[in-house]
């Protein structure tokens, strides 16, 4: 809307006053609209979709703009202050754009804080209140149901481009790191039966998902709650449980790939077959610091693993593993000899993937008590000085990769070039395959570090959107990744349509095998072999 509407709209009365209160009846029988913006993590997102499912369920439509909208949804994030920031004008632009808004996520668990600076929003519901969410649509803008138009897929709707989607597993969590304030704002945690957690795996995997992301706040705490109860699918009885959920899912014809993992005894289980081929070779493992007096006053679970001695068998007993981590530098407390213990310990861990956040209060966190904060400059250094080391041991890994032949899954194609990702990289995290169609005319960049014309400025730019994401990361706080703000039917819209999209050489969501013939910092670059 340009600013010369918002200007026509604010001075309609009668638009004004129905935007403030009370429910709006659609001017006509069309459907209710919804607009809905979700930010924040992964997690966030399954919400996002669990409560555009419900309402698809109920009739209403999903508004690609913010004036098609008879109601807008804002989903936040409030893990830190700078995506309580981001929450706050995304509620502020759609209160501008539209005017009727209601808020729901994590930082729905602090109303005032919402309400202190934007007094017109209809309705502030927390994390994870889908029924006060649904109440709130309802009261300000009611269902029109007719189950004879109103179908909803029965993976329900989802904000992922349609071959991925998270797996969501459990909300909350048991452990009090002490920069977190999730198990405030989230509660303790609270697992899904196996059964329910796997007839909807299989529903994906019905619909066409080819790539399972499983995902909670500590997925490898999954079922303790629940004390492990038993579930039947397929006829089997599984144990709500990580391993046993982990071995069922790989049963499923997808990739499946296991997400904010902790490095205790029992995920050593799960190896072997990441080994078989059963599961993807991948863990995702925030292990955050690697000094144990600094993860000790983070209060972290596993502090007292032995990580090093880990990560070695589990490289003994399935080579081809890909690591990834994030990491937190500056953390109160932190002594130049502990941040060299860090960086240490990163050169013999060799991961494959680091994001790396600086130290930054959350309002509640038990940190905030700890004496002696570094000074930000410092922590700018060390975050520096981390981002290179972690650069150049990701570049080294990738390297040594030029020549192997992969199967990737593609995720966008444009009639020159496909991005897609291999069994190593998770969506939205990590770095990409790039595929150049026909790589093999001309000098397609067959050594590494050798980047010709053609996929030079493609390079420069992914490195930078790489580049970008960990700067946006760093932002953020340590562990959670923030999806960088996803707004439905505008981001989804355009994945959508690269699903969609056909270029005849590949398509979205297809698997194919390709020989990698270059590398960078970040991502690759892949000769196309074979479409599979
Ligand atoms: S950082 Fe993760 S494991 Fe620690 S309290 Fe927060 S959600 Fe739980």
């Amino acid at each position: 809307m340009s600013p010369r509407q918002s200007e026509a709209r604010a001075a309609d009365p009668a638009a004004a006053a129905r935007r403030g209160r009370g429910a709006r009846t659609p001017a006509t029988q069309r459907p209710p609209k919804i607009g809905f913006v979700s930010l924040g993590c992964p997690k966030a997102l399954v919400d996002s979709e669990r409560i555009l499912t419900h309402l698809r369920a109920e009739g209403y439509e999903i508004a690609p703009t913010y004036e098609a909208a008879d109601v807008v949804v804002v989903n936040t994030c409030g893990f830190i202050d700078a995506a309580v920031d981001e929450s706050l004008e995304a509620i502020g632009e759609a209160l501008e754009q539209n005017g009727r808004v209601i808020v729901t996520g994590c930082l729905g668990a602090k109303p005032q804080r919402i309400l202190e600076r934007h007094p017109r929003v209809l309705k502030v519901t927390g994390p994870h209140a889908y029924e006060d969410v649904l109440s709130a649509v309802h009261e300000h803008l009611p269902p029109r149901h007719d189950p004879f138009l109103d179908l909803v897929p029965p993976q329900g709707v989802r904000l992922t481009p349609r071959h991925y989607a998270y797996l969501k597993i459990a909300e909350g969590c048991n452990n009090r790191c002490s920069f977190c304030i999730i198990p405030a704002m989230r509660g303790r945690l609270v697992s899904r039966r196996i059964d329910d957690v796997l007839r909807e795996a299989e529903r994906l995997a019905s619909a066409g998902v080819k790539e399972l992301l499983v995902i909670s706040q500590d997925t490898s705490a999954y079922g303790a709650d629940l004390r492990y109860a038993r579930g039947e699918w397929r006829g089997v009885s599984y144990q709500t449980r990580f391993l046993e959920l982990a071995r069922a899912l790989s049963e499923l014809p997808v990739w499946v790939r296991l997400h904010y993992v902790y490095p205790y005894p029992h995920v050593d289980a799960v190896i072997p077959l990441m080994a078989e081929g059963r599961l993807l070779p991948y863990l995702d493992i925030p292990f955050q610091h690697a000094s144990p007096a600094v993860l000790r006053r983070m209060r972290r679970p596993a502090h007292a693993e032995d990580t090093l001695a880990r990560i070695r068998a589990w490289r003994h007993i399935c080579p081809g593993l890909t690591l990834r981590s994030t990491f937190i530098v500056g953390f109160p407390g932190e002594t130049e000899d502990e941040f060299a213990e860090l960086l240490a310990w990163l050169d013999e861990a060799e991961l494959d993937r680091v994001g790396c956040f600086r130290y930054s209060p959350v309002e509640g966190a038990a940190a905030n008590a700890l004496p002696d904060h570094v000074p930000p400059p410092l922590q700018e250094e060390r975050y520096a000085r981390f981002m290179e080391r972690a650069a150049a041991i990701s570049a080294r890994r990738l390297a040594a990769r030029v020549g192997q032949r992969v199967r990737v899954i593609v995720d966008e194609v444009s009639d020159e070039v496909a991005t897609a990702r291999s069994a190593a990289e998770a969506p939205q995290i990590d770095g990409i395959v790039r595929i150049v169609r026909d790589a093999d005319k001309g000098s397609a960049g067959s050594r590494t570090g050798e980047k010709n014309a053609r996929w030079l400025s493609a390079g420069e730019k992914n490195s930078a959107r790489s580049h970008a994401k960990d700067t946006n990361a760093a932002s953020l706080n340590a562990g959670e990744k923030n999806s960088g703000g996803l707004r439905a039917g505008q981001k989804n819209s355009a994945w959508l349509s690269a699903g969609e999209g056909n270029s005849a050489w590949l398509r979205a969501g297809q698997w194919a095998d390709v020989e990698i013939v270059g590398a960078d910092a970040y991502d690759l670059t892949g000769r196309l072999v074979e479409a599979v």
